[in-house]
């Protein structure tokens, strides 16, 4: 099995050079999934991995705008549909300058199996553009996004794909999107998630990604009889998932000590509480500013800049228990995790895609801590998209509560599924393998009954 493995994985790489992050993505699933191809042949015999790493299809297009000065840029978008065997394809878009189609594709593919483990009828894609929106004018905003949906609009449908966002597309860029879908089709329906309360917008959506992952948190204390409740927590990042993480952290009575954008973080010993936390809010969703201002604002907090070509990240050399990584990929290196283990550490819930490195992830099995990858933990996000989903389709709005209840349901079912499935598969506690294993499953049935399409 370990040839097929390699031989795999040799191909991946040949056949998609330049793409080190999708490459990362693919080869810690298929490294979790020996156990699964030993028991079914058949998945070999119909290539189900290699169908699984060929998307359906992808779109990449011009996305010409004009600047408030007159000024024409050109940048370059994409939608990756991935794999629709299950569900339409779902999943967010991403602006942000160091996109490129091997980090949506990285994206894409581990969509598929969060999309899988959520239990909702979605199917996996991802998609962007290499536009920086840091100081950017509203009305520069607006016309990426319609310039941007001009191209998009042919490609998807509450049918087909429905997008939602991810970093550097919020409730205002989901807002000028849908607009620009609604005008070209003249036609208004639930082809976007993250939408606006008043025109199809589900509550919770906006909170889903952090509370999911405090949710997912608190279940893997359980199963060492603790909660949250008195936890130091660093996190990192400060938009939208690490907003309502920290957020969530306070409701349950943990304390979350750190915050970050990508040119520093800060550090406050006495905990972001709710008052800091709204004006983080205001600072990063109404001013977009800095998070510097924070130290400025607070007395007892820190900021300190990041370094260019740091080898380590200083967030996460604080002593604490849980780690919350609500930034970005490959966020958390060797080092990183080796410093989060020796610090106290024992509990990683990944709001962020991807964020640590397969160094890190190593640091994290061998130390035996409660580590829940982001496809797992994060995946409150499209679950509660999945609801608004729904929800468009009945034509109806749920409570605030009952979505809430909704999303912890789904967090506790995500969090049985890969217990169950690392147990099965032979490897108890190992969330890395039950999130794959148990989110690939699914998709691979689907494959199989559905015939070679
Ligand atoms: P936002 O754009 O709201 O916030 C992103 C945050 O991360 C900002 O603080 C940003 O800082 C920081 N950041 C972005 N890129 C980098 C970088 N290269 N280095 C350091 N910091 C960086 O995005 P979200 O909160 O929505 O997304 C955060 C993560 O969560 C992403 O990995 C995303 O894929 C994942 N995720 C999001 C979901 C959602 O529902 N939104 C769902 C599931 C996963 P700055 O202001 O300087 O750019």
């Amino acid at each position: 099995m370990s040839n097929y493995v390699s031989d795999f994985m040799s191909e991946v790489i040949a056949k998609n050079p330049a793409q080190p992050e999708f490459h990362q993505a693919v080869h810690e699933v298929v490294n979790s999934l020996a156990a699964v191809l030993e028991k079914h042949p058949e998945y070999c015999k119909a290539k189900i991995l290699e169908r699984i790493v060929e998307p359906d299809r992808v779109f990449m297009f011009r996305v010409p705008w004009m600047d408030d000065a007159g000024e024409i840029h050109v940048n370059r978008g994409y939608r990756i549909q991935m794999n629709n065997a299950i569900g339409p394809y779902k999943g967010g878009l991403r602006f942000h300058p160091s996109v490129t189609l091997g980090i949506l594709k990285f994206l894409a593919f581990e969509q598929v199996f969060k999309n899988s483990l959520t239990t909702l009828p979605m199917g996996g894609g991802k998609g962007g553009c290499d536009f920086d929106p840091k100081g950017k004018s509203d009305n520069e905003i607006m016309r990426i996004c319609q310039s941007f949906m001009g191209e998009l609009f042919r490609h998807i449908g509450p049918d087909t794909d429905v997008p939602a966002g991810d970093i550097g597309v919020g409730g205002r860029e989901i807002g000028f999107l849908f607009g620009t879908y609604r005008k070209l089709r003249n036609e208004f329906t639930g082809v976007l998630t993250g939408k606006g309360l008043e025109w199809g917008g589900s509550l919770i959506r906006p909170e889903a990604t952090g509370y999911g992952a405090v949710y997912f948190a608190s279940e893997m204390l359980t199963t060492r009889n603790q909660t949250l409740e008195g936890k130091t927590c660093l996190v990192s990042g400060s938009g939208n998932v690490a907003q309502y993480t920290i957020e969530k952290i306070n409701q349950l009575g943990g304390k979350a000590v750190t915050l970050s954008d990508s040119n520093g973080y800060v550090y406050d010993p006495a905990g972001i509480d709710g008052k800091k936390l709204a004006f983080i809010m205001d600072l990063k969703n109404v001013r977009r500013g800095r998070i510097k201002e924070y130290a400025d604002k607070f007395k007892g907090a820190t900021y300190t800049p990041f370094a260019i070509n740091q080898d380590h990240d200083p967030l996460w050399t604080h002593k604490a228990d849980c780690a919350f990584p609500s930034a970005t990929q490959n966020e958390i290196n060797g080092k990183d995790a080796k410093n989060l283990v020796k610090n106290g550490i024992y509990v990683v819930a990944e709001g962020a895609n991807m964020p640590t490195t397969a160094e890190g992830v190593d640091v994290f099995i061998d130390a035996k801590i409660l580590y829940g990858p982001g496809k797992a933990a994060n995946a409150g996000g499209v679950a509660t998209s999945g609801l608004e989903m729904s929800q468009n389709s009945m034509r109806l709005s749920w409570t605030r509560e009952e979505v809430d209840q909704r999303l912890h349901q789904i967090m506790k079912n995500i969090h049985k599924t890969c217990v169950q499935a690392a147990e099965t598969y032979g490897t108890p506690g190992n969330y890395v393998n039950g999130a794959n294993i148990g989110g690939f499953l699914k998709v691979a049935r689907a494959m199989m009954e559905q015939g070679l399409v």
